[in-house]
């Protein structure tokens, strides 16, 4: 599949809704538009997949046979490599050294899944009962199945789009799922390759049924439809909330994973070379539009100068462009909207009195760039330290202790990650333990494995992602009980 033809694929896709503009962020220049599918579409996905479901094609197979077409469908993507990378830098703005690192682990998903096809189980319990209208104890054999839960939607933002796709799909297959898959609106396109590889990899016919359009119609669908039976969601708290509501008809169950605004705490004790750089990239890395960027970052007082300027060094020389940059590090944010949105937040902190240590403004070219941002002396009431920007705007301010710093790193409604950097062993343990979040890095930022689950606290999120947790999140549990 080359690039030009899904940009043509798309344009052909029909739909009964609205017309839709892929926009390239780096040059504001349409791409390529498609049809919003509208609800009759998502009706007709959600029947597919229950067809499939209920015919067992997909559920019924053994785990090894679902495990070699997983193992196909990560050697597809491996195969179509270069046209989706090429697809998600053009969609996302991201470098296109970035959206090829994406696509391996994006496959390796499918590869890691393969591996727990075989090896989900229930377990037994050898217990005596009495029941509820007895006193006489008999031998029971008791043990529990792991069944898929059936229909579920798959819905994930635009941040990562081979990316998103693969964390849900491979777990759902390898559970034995049938699901409908909705991609963000602002990037359907490398989804549609991933269409094409599920079906040559040897996925039967309305296992996976992917549908294109906007949240408020194709998304909202699947969250009300009766027959879905759970929603796997990852995107903004927001509208996380809005999922939970429509999903109540049919008391759906809802895994969520969603946004963030995770701190960073830096001791004087800490490698502090080490500790600045990997700070400034967990938050400008992909212009700040990653869930766990550390968008609070405090500093313990004696070396507070030194790490703003030091992370403030970093933000001005990372270079700024679009895919065709050769030389860029970071690219644009993903929308007009996005943009409007970031900027209203620095503007809200200079006529707060912030003070802007770099960046703070737009550059001064077509592509909605906005200069990494390090903001100091904010007001911690302020709408831009209390919510997630998903822009490359950072906070910076100082703390005096441990307890400070934790106060601090737990004040907020996010539970998403946190980072500690300190060279100090007893400490780093014991501020992870008390850090309200699901994740906590020490020494270390943006570190991930497909093996370790992941998920938030507070409004971070329901539910885990990757590892067995992964598996499980699209399987229930029954037991059943034999009197012996
Ligand atoms: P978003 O919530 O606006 O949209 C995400 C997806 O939901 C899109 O596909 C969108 O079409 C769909 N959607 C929107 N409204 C819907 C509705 N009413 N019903 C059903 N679906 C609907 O998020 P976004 O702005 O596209 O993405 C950024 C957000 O995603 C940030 O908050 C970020 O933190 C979060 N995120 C979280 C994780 C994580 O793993 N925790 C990972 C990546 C991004």
């Amino acid at each position: 599949m080359t690039v030009q033809s899904v940009l043509e694929d798309i344009r052909n896709r029909p739909g009964s809704g609205e017309t839709i503009a892929v926009i390239d962020p780096a040059t504001e220049e349409q791409i390529t538009e498609f049809k919003d599918c509208g609800r009759e579409a998502v009706n007709d996905a959600v029947a597919r997949a229950v067809a499939s479901y209920q015919a067992g094609v997909w559920a019924d197979l053994p785990g090894r046979a679902r495990a070699k077409i997983l193992w196909r469908i990560a050697d597809l993507i491996e195969e179509n490599a270069e046209e989706l990378a090429q697809l998600d830098s053009m969609n996302t703005g991201m470098p296109l050294m970035q959206a090829r690192l994406n696509v391996p682990t994006a496959a390796e998903f499918f590869r890691y899944y393969a591996g727990w096809c075989t090896k989900v189980h229930g377990e037994a319990y050898a217990v005596k009962t009495s029941g509820i209208a007895s006193d006489t104890y008999v031998d029971m054999h008791a043990y529990t199945l792991k069944e898929p839960y059936g229909v579920v939607g798959l819905i994930f933002p635009w941040n990562g789009p081979v990316f998103n796709a693969s964390a849900k799909l491979a777990p759902a297959l390898a559970a034995g799922c049938s699901s409908v898959v909705k991609p963000a609106e602002e990037t359907p396109l490398s989804a549609l390759v991933l269409e094409r590889i599920i079906a040559q990899a040897g996925v039967p016919d309305g296992v996976v049924n992917f549908v294109t359009g906007y949240g408020h119609t194709a998304g909202a669908a699947i969250t009300a439809h009766p027959d879905v039976e759970k929603v796997a969601f990852t995107g903004s708290t927001e509208v996380g909330k809005e999922i939970v509501r429509t999903s109540a008809g049919n008391l759906k169950k809802v895994m969520l994973e969603l946004g963030g605004k995770s701190p960073v705490i830096i001791y004087d004790d800490a490698s502090l070379k080490r500790a600045i750089a990997m700070a400034a990239m967990g938050i400008f890395v992909h212009s700040g539009q990653g869930c766990v960027c550390g968008s609070r970052i405090f500093v313990q007082r004696g070396v507070y100068d030194q790490v703003v300027e030091g992370i403030a060094a970093v933000a001005n020389t990372l270079q700024l462009g679009g895919p065709s940059d050769k030389d860029a590090a970071i690219g644009p944010l993903i929308s007009q909207k996005q943009l409007t949105r970031v900027m209203g937040y620095i503007d809200e902190g200079k006529a707060g009195g912030a003070e802007v240590v770099t960046g703070g403004r737009r550059l001064d070219r077509k592509g909605y760039f906005v200069h990494p941002t390090v903001l100091t002396n904010v007001d911690t009431n302020l709408d831009l330290y209390r919510d997630e920007i998903f822009g490359p705007v950072v906070t910076i301010l100082a703390f005096d202790d441990d307890d400070e710093a934790v106060e601090m790193a737990n004040d907020t409604t996010y539970g998403l990650a946190a980072a500690i950097w300190t060279n100090k062993l007893s400490r780093a343990h014991r501020l992870a333990k008390r850090l309200q979040a699901g994740t906590v890095s020490v020494n270390s930022q943006l570190v991930f494995d497909h093996a370790v689950p992941f998920g938030g606290y507070k409004q971070s999120g329901w539910g885990h992602e990757f590892g067995k947790e992964g598996i499980e999140a699209y399987m229930k549990t029954k037991s059943v009980w034999a009197q012996l």
